[in-house]
C-alpha cells in the first residue's frame, strides 16, 4: 500500500468505491480504510455514538441521512404528505439531538465532520474530509523510543 496518493489515484479510489453502489457509511468507511485510516466504529462511549471515531486525533465522522436529519438540500426539505405530523416531530427531535450531542462532544474536546448522504458525490466534500483528518501517521515511523 502507498503512503502516498497522489490527486489522481485519490479520486481514482473514490470512483472504484463509489460504483458499488453501497449506503453512504460503508461507502465513506471503506474509502478512509483504503487512505490508509484506521478508526473505530459506533463508539458508544461518546454523545451520539458516532459512526466513525479516531480516538487518537479526537475526531468523529457522522455520515447522516438528509431526510432523517433534515438537510437543507431538495432530499432533507421533503415533507412526506401522509403521517405528516408523525414526521415532523420526528425529525425535530433528531434535529435537537444531533444539536445536543454535539455540543457535547465539544465539551469533552472532540471535533466532528458531518457528511450529508447527497455530498458523497461531491469530490470536494471528500478532499474537506481528509483535510479534517489530517495526514495518517506514516508507517514504522513510530518507534516508542524517540521520547526519554
Ligand atoms: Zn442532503
Amino acid at each position: 500500500v502507498a503512503d502516498v496518493l497522489s490527486k489522481s489515484d485519490r479520486a481514482k479510489n473514490m470512483r472504484a468505491i463509489r460504483g458499488k453502489d453501497t449506503n453512504p457509511e460503508l461507502m465513506v468507511r471503506r474509502y478512509l480504510h483504503n487512505m490508509g485510516y484506521r478508526y473505530r466504529l459506533h463508539d458508544g462511549s461518546l454523545p451520539g455514538k458516532p459512526d466513525i471515531v479516531f480516538a487518537s486525533r479526537r475526531k468523529v465522522v457522522f455520515v447522516n441521512g438528509c431526510f432523517w436529519h433534515s438537510h437543507s438540500c431538495r432530499f432533507g426539505q421533503v415533507q412526506p404528505s401522509t403521517n405528516a405530523q408523525f414526521w415532523s416531530t420526528k425529525r425535530s427531535r433528531t434535529i435537537e439531538r444531533d444539536l445536543e450531542q454535539r455540543l457535547e462532544l465539544e465539551r469533552r474536546g472532540w471535533t466532528w465532520f458531518d457528511l450529508w448522504e447527497c455530498e458523497t458525490r461531491k469530490d470536494e466534500r471528500w478532499d474537506e474530509l481528509l483535510e479534517f483528518l489530517g495526514p495518517r501517521l506514516a508507517r514504522g515511523s513510530a518507534t516508542g523510543k524517540s521520547e526519554v
